[in-house]
C-alpha cells in the first residue's frame, strides 16, 4: 500500500481483498433481505427471505472468524459488482405494480445474488486450501453450501408456483 506500489501484491493480498469484498456484499444483502421479506406476498418465498437473513447474520459472523484466524481486524470493502446487482433490482422491483410478478422478480434478484456469492466463496475457498488453510477453506465451505442450497430453494419456489402465479 502506497503511493508508488500496487495495494494487491500476492495471493495473500488478493485473497484479503476478495474476503474485504464478500464481507461488504453480505452486509448489504442483509440491509436488503428484510425489504424484500416485507414485500413478498407469497408465503414460502417471504418465509425464504427470512430464514436467509438469518443465514447471513450467520454468513457475516463466519467471515468475522476467517479475519479472525487471518490475524486481521474484520472490515469491508466497496464491492461494486454488489451494489450493481442490488440496485438493479431495486429498481426492477420500483417498476413492477403486480404483486405476483414482483415475486417473480425478486426470485430472480435474489437468485443473481446467490450467484454472485456462490462465485465468491468457491474461489475464496479454493484459494484458502491452496494457501495451506484448511481451517479457513472449511468455514467458506460451509457458507458456500447454504448459498448453493438457497439458490436450489429459489429455483424450486420459482418453478414451483410463484411464476405460475405471475403469468396467471
Ligand atoms: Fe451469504
Ligand atoms: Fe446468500
Amino acid at each position: 500500500m502506497g503511493l508508488f506500489s500496487k495495494d494487491i501484491q500476492t495471493m495473500d493480498d488478493l485473497f484479503m481483498h476478495t474476503l474485504r469484498d464478500i464481507y461488504y456484499a453480505e452486509k448489504q444483502v442483509k440491509k436488503a433481505l428484510p425489504k424484500m421479506a416485507k414485500k413478498a406476498v407469497d408465503p414460502a418465498l417471504k418465509a425464504g427471505f427470512e430464514t436467509h437473513l438469518e443465514e447471513t447474520k450467520g454468513h457475516i459472523e463466519r467471515l468475522d472468524q476467517v479475519f479472525t484466524l487471518m490475524g486481521v481486524k474484520p472490515k469491508g470493502v466497496t464491492c461494486d459488482a454488489i451494489d450493481g446487482i442490488l440496485k438493479e433490482a431495486e429498481s426492477v422491483m420500483a417498476e413492477v405494480s403486480d404483486e405476483h410478478v414482483l415475486d417473480a422478480a425478486m426470485v430472480a434478484a435474489a437468485q443473481a445474488v446467490e450467484h454472485y456469492e456462490i462465485t465468491r466463496y468457491g474461489t475464496l475457498s479454493t484459494w484458502a486450501t491452496e494457501m495451506g488453510r484448511p481451517d479457513v477453506a472449511t468455514l467458506l465451505k460451509q457458507t458456500l453450501a447454504e448459498e448453493e442450497a438457497t439458490d436450489k430453494k429459489l429455483s424450486k419456489l420459482a418453478k414451483g408456483h410463484v411464476n405460475q402465479a405471475a403469468a396467471a
